[in-house]
């Protein structure tokens, strides 16, 4: 009885470290420029176009001052906020 409360414990412990690593790892993801979908669609990881970052774009889940952030385009990686796609639109 002892040893498998332990044992519960142990791999309840593990269960959580493993969720917690597996979150931290998807969100270092980055697209790289060099990414099919990237080239693609033009994606630069700094715009050379005035005014319009990802942070500012329509398509972006990150905070609006964001490093780096989600995007609806790039499924499970993140752009980096200075970032610019020929997908672009004007947040609302
Ligand atoms: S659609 Fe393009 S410009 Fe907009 S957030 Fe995504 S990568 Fe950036």
């Amino acid at each position: 009885m002892k040893n498998s409360r332990r044992q519960f414990m142990i791999l309840s412990a593990a269960g959580a470290c493993t969720l917690a690593l597996n979150g931290k790892v998807q969100a270092q993801a980055m697209v790289a420029e060099t990414d099919p979908q990237a080239k693609a669609l033009q994606y630069v990881v700094v715009s050379k176009v005035a005014g319009k970052y990802c942070y500012n774009c329509a398509l972006y889940q990150g905070k609006a001052d964001s490093a780096a952030g989600g995007c609806s385009l790039f499924a499970g990686k993140q752009v980096a906020g200075k970032g610019h796609c020929s997908a672009w639109a004007k947040k609302a």
